[in-house]
């Protein structure tokens, strides 16, 4: 497994990939690796020949006050991780001076309500910042297909939009979410719960499949799934950040349950903010 910590370097690797016929898989992560992240890498593997995966925790998408500082980086760990799926050809660790050269003044946003409702609404400017890096590697590894999870919805509709509207040549493939036993959705943000927190934690999922059962008996109006969606997680003790239901092309909100529609929600346990979604298709 190639570590390269240069985009020179990476543009020579993908060139040469390229000129072999290789397809190429790709993996963008913020690193705290778990069995989210290694499930992109098993269908990244699944269809391309050479799979690459970054690790890069991207300043430009943390507001102020955020967790960038305290955000775990365990690159050691990581490699390892990557190492024994035997599935990773290569790496890239790139430095915050590299993506963000001194003076670069250059950023993609997607300029549409897209990126200003859900997270958007609660993290002004995080998705310039997600989209800008993205783009960013995307220029530098040229993949074939970009790998992303299903576990942040939002950020997966606007880059595959991204793509779209620049023309970039990679199909974004969107993968089911991996949670724990008891529902809680992977994310290193996990690791900041205290064991009790880590017990309060699963009501984010539990309120989501309350959602759904709604659904299958028949409710049909967004704003009463929402209701009890807010009371089940408020009954819990947990603080709210927002609970939507939106259309899953345009992220627009809806009303009633019809066609498909995204349920997201993001609570606070304790100062850790945690997000997770459903697709819910009649
Ligand atoms: P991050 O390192 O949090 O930026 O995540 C990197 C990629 O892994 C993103 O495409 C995430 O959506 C995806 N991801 C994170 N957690 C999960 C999960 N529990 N299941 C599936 N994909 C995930």
């Amino acid at each position: 497994m190639k570590i390269i910590k240069e985009i020179s370097e990476m543009h020579e690797y993908t060139a040469k990939l390229k000129k072999r016929g290789h397809s190429t898989g790709f993996v963008p992560t913020m690193g705290a690796l778990h069995e989210g992240h290694l499930s992109l890498v098993d269908r990244a593997s699944a269809e391309n020949n050479k799979i690459i995966v970054s690790i890069f925790v991207n300043p430009t998408q943390f507001g102020p006050g955020e967790d960038f500082d305290k955000y775990p980086r365990p690159l050691k760990k990581d490699l390892k991780m990557l190492k024994e799926t035997r599935k990773v050809d290569c790496v890239f660790t790139p430095d915050r001076d590299m993506m963000y050269p001194p003076g670069a003044a250059s950023y993609v946003t997607l300029e549409n309500e897209m990126a200003n409702v859900l997270c958007g609404a609660s993290r002004p400017g995080h998705f310039k910042g997600v989209t800008t890096v993205v783009a960013e590697l995307l220029n530098i590894v040229k993949p074939d297909r970009l790998y992303l999870g299903q576990k942040d919805a939002q950020q997966a509709l606007i880059l595959s939009k991204m793509i779209k509207d620049l023309h970039y040549n990679t199909e974004a493939v969107i993968c089911p979410i991996v949670r724990e036993k008891d529902g809680l959705a992977l994310s290193s943000r996990n690791a900041y719960l205290t064991p009790e927190q880590r017990d309060t934690a699963p009501i984010l999922y539990k309120s989501l499949q309350m959602a759904e059962s709604m659904v299958e008996l028949g409710e049909r109006s967004a704003e009463t799934i929402k209701k009890e969606i807010r009371r089940k997680i408020k009954e819990s003790g947990v603080e709210i950040d927002y609970v939507e239901i939106a259309g899953t092309e345009d992220l627009a909100p809806a009303e009633i349950i019809a066609g498909n529609v995204l349920i997201a929600a993001a609570i606070f346990v304790g100062k850790t903010r945690l997000i997770d979604n459903t697709i819910i298709k009649i």
